[in-house]
């Protein structure tokens, strides 16, 4: 059993990446990412700092944008459409989830596609469907360039994605169908998960509950990535995968923390560069 270690290729990447800074520099652009945080949700502010922190290491220059919780939804509107004008910003990305009373749609879909960074506007996403260049959201990216990495090709695998939300399974299950993978998605409604997981060559997990994948489910030689970021009962941080019953049985696997959490971060710092590039 091999760790696939996201925080070294992460790492790694954002070396890389402010090197292109420095040239980008060179030629008079200053790559710079726009964060918008609306009210005051601590693992969202939590996010946020992370994200600040990685674009200085990476050389881009973070905007960081914090509304009150009592934000309307014209006035973040107004300040994303300000942004998509701006031409000294590459990236605009809207910390997730919004209040309440805000249309997260319309906010997405407010992003001029060029510096949707986060890959979420239906535009990146009917792109990513057809398989054209765009912007992949930075979660499942990542998870595709850690495999590289370890040179794992997924061409004819079986693979089994579980979760089949916007920012993680479908667009998984994209990448993985234009990498020529044998694809299923299952979610909450799926009627015997164990069925779909036991036959899967490789497995990505992405549902927010902790051990939800267990030995039992998993077959000899299995490739497991873990995307669920939980919290357990002591305080750490856990994914979906009971690491210590599945580890012993897969030819790889991704831990949590240190995993596909690093790369999202490395992804979304390399949407951000790939923009500026196209300024
Ligand atoms: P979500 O709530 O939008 O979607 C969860 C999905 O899981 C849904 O499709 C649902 O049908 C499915 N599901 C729920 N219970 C299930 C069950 N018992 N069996 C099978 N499927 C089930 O969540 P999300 O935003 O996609 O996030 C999922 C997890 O990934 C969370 O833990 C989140 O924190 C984590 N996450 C991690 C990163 C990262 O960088 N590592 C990035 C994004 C999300």
């Amino acid at each position: 059993m091999q760790i696939l270690d996201g925080k070294a290729l992460s790492d790694k990447i954002k070396i890389e990446l402010k090197q292109e800074s420095i040239l980008l520099n060179e030629k008079g652009i200053f790559p710079a990412l726009a964060v918008i945080l609306v009210g005051d949700d601590p693992a969202s502010q939590t996010y946020v700092n992370t994200k600040e922190k990685a674009c200085g290491v990476a050389g881009i220059k973070s905007i960081m944008h914090k509304m009150p919780s009592s934000t309307t939804q014209k006035e973040l509107l107004d300040i994303i459409t300000s942004l998509n004008l701006d031409s000294s910003v590459d990236g605009i990305l809207v910390q997730l989830p919004l209040p309440k009373h805000i249309d997260t749609n319309a906010v997405i879909e407010a992003i001029d596609p060029k510096k949707d960074v986060d890959g979420f506007h239906p535009f990146n996403v009917g792109r990513l469907m057809a398989g054209l260049d765009g912007f992949v959201p930075c979660t499942p990216f990542g998870v595709m360039r850690l495999l590289e990495e370890y040179k794992i090709n997924v061409r004819g695998l079986d693979a089994c994605v579980i979760g089949a939300s916007n920012i993680v399974g479908k667009p998984m299950m994209n990448l993985l169908l234009n990498a020529s993978a044998t694809v299923e998605i299952c979610r909450s409604s799926t009627k015997n998960l164990c069925e779909h997981t036991k036959r899967a060559d490789l497995i990505v997990v992405g549902v927010g509950k902790i051990n939800l994948l267990t030995a039992d489910m998993v077959k000899e030689g299995a490739i497991v990535i873990d995307v669920g970021i939980n919290r357990n009962a002591e305080g750490k941080i856990v994914g979906d995968v009971d690491f210590a019953g599945v580890a012993p049985k897969c030819s790889f696997i991704t831990p949590v923390p240190g995993g596909v959490g690093p790369m999202t971060i490395a992804m979304l710092l390399e949407n951000t560069i790939k923009s500026a590039k196209n300024r």
